[in-house]
């Protein structure tokens, strides 16, 4: 699971942005600007290219969210020439087939599986209207049966379609906190603009929440694969990519330090390679608050930038020098299998299977000067870098 902050943060944003502008729109611009024919161009639009998106990034649940939305679109369209009420019962099967892609296992994009679940989705609305033809009653005694909660002195008028959307949302949210990703992120977004189209349809037409769903899809889509380019994905820094990206862009002024963690290898070797993987997490945690205006990336293995966007010297060393001892001072406890290796020289027992390890850094710092490019900055820091490590280690030296 991962930050409860960067959850919450990918819940607001894009996609509640999205929703809010969306939302601005319709309330200050004349309703004039928006009619069904509009609004139906700008979803067969944006859905094409949402679905082009989905199979190229072999997202078939996304897709499959994509077809929910346009069956409640078609059917909201239809809904007036099509005698029983097949759009009113389908509204309420949308959070329960949310639900049910929100707990799916995503599988190829062409496969029998994908097949299969399309054809799922697709024989709904057939069934609905060949149920609604015979027993309309049905619905209509689901619809109508209800109970009240007294709820801190507020009576709430509690019926089946609410209960459901409630329980449907309590799902949708567990798995997205559990698996915080951008695919779960769009499916309690698409959750929502189907909510506000079945509670919400006084305020805007349905149709434009529908509108709304495969632009959040698409926005939630090229977010992943933008942190899938720009991210390392075990620490959560900005990957190397990224830092190449930012010095080709600042050409002069700046500083950049090359952090290396001592005897890691040994670290590796003792613990094994997951304790290893949670020390990188732990060392990039105390990276990512490094003050004097740095921001850290990871650029290989066990070695990470600094970059600085002005050249203070005074500024970036004492930076630098205090992320090292911070590094240094801090104990890392790290959750180890129970299959002991040899047994480490500085490895404090922690709780039972835990255990605290000091690591420390070395750090190489140089800065940028007329007529040196970003690789010839970094070249120089990784000299300096060398000459840390032959002096003993834990050591900040600057060129
Ligand atoms: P020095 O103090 O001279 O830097 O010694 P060192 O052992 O840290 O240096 P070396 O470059 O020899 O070893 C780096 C090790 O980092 C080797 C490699 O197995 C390990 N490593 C690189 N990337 C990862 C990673 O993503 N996870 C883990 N667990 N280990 C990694
Ligand atoms: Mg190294
Ligand atoms: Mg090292």
């Amino acid at each position: 699971m991962k930050t409860l902050k960067s959850a919450l943060f990918h819940l607001v944003f894009p996609g509640g942005v999205v929703i809010a502008v969306a939302v601005a729109l319709w309330q200050w611009l004349p309703h004039a600007l928006f009619p069904v024919s509009t609004v139906v161009s700008f979803f067969s639009f944006v859905a094409v290219a949402t679905a082009g998106v989905c199979w190229r990034y072999s997202r078939s649940r996304l897709f499959l969210v994509l077809l929910v939305l346009a069956l409640s679109a078609v059917l909201d369209l239809k809904q007036s020439t099509m005698g029983p009420p097949v759009y009113l019962f389908w509204q309420q099967l949308i959070p329960l087939n949310l639900m049910w892609l929100a707990l799916l296992r995503e599988r190829q994009f062409c496969s029998l599986a994908t097949a299969g679940r399309i054809c799922l989705l697709l024989v709904q609305p057939l069934l609905l209207y060949g149920i609604l033809v015979y027993k309309l009653s049905w619905y209509t005694a689901l619809n109508t049966w209800s109970w009240s909660i007294v709820l801190a002195g507020w009576t709430v008028e509690m019926t089946l379609p609410v209960l459901l959307v409630c329980l449907v949302f309590l799902v949708v949210l567990v798995r997205y906190f559990w698996r915080n990703n951008g695919e779960n992120a769009a499916l309690v977004w698409v959750l929502i603009v189907c909510c506000l189209a079945l509670y919400g349809s006084d305020l805007v037409p349905d149709l434009y929440w529908y509108a709304l769903g495969p632009l959040l899809i698409l926005v939630m889509v090229l977010e992943q694969a933008y942190a899938l380019a720009f991210r390392d994905e075990l620490t959560g820094l900005p990957s190397r990519r990224a830092l190449s990206d930012q010095l080709f862009r600042r050409r002069r002024r700046y500083g950049v330090a090359l952090v290396d963690i001592d005897h890691f290898k040994k670290v590796n070797d003792t613990h094994g390679h997951d304790v290893g993987d949670q020390v990188l997490k732990l060392v990039s945690t105390q990276l990512a608050m490094v003050g004097g205006g740095g921001r850290a990336y990871r650029y290989g293995g066990e070695e990470f930038i600094v970059l600085f966007r002005h050249d203070r010297k005074e500024v970036t060393t004492q930076a630098v020098e205090q992320l090292r001892q911070r590094i240094a001072k801090t104990p890392f406890t790290v959750r180890q299998r129970p299959r002991p290796t040899k047994r480490p020289r500085y490895v404090v027992p922690a709780g039972k299977g835990q255990q605290t390890l000091h690591v420390t850094v070395s750090i190489g710092l140089s800065w940028w000067e007329k007529g040196l490019d970003g690789d010839a900055v970094i070249k120089r820091a990784d000299q300096a870098l060398y000459r840390a490590k032959k002096a003993g280690r834990n050591r900040v030296i600057s060129t």
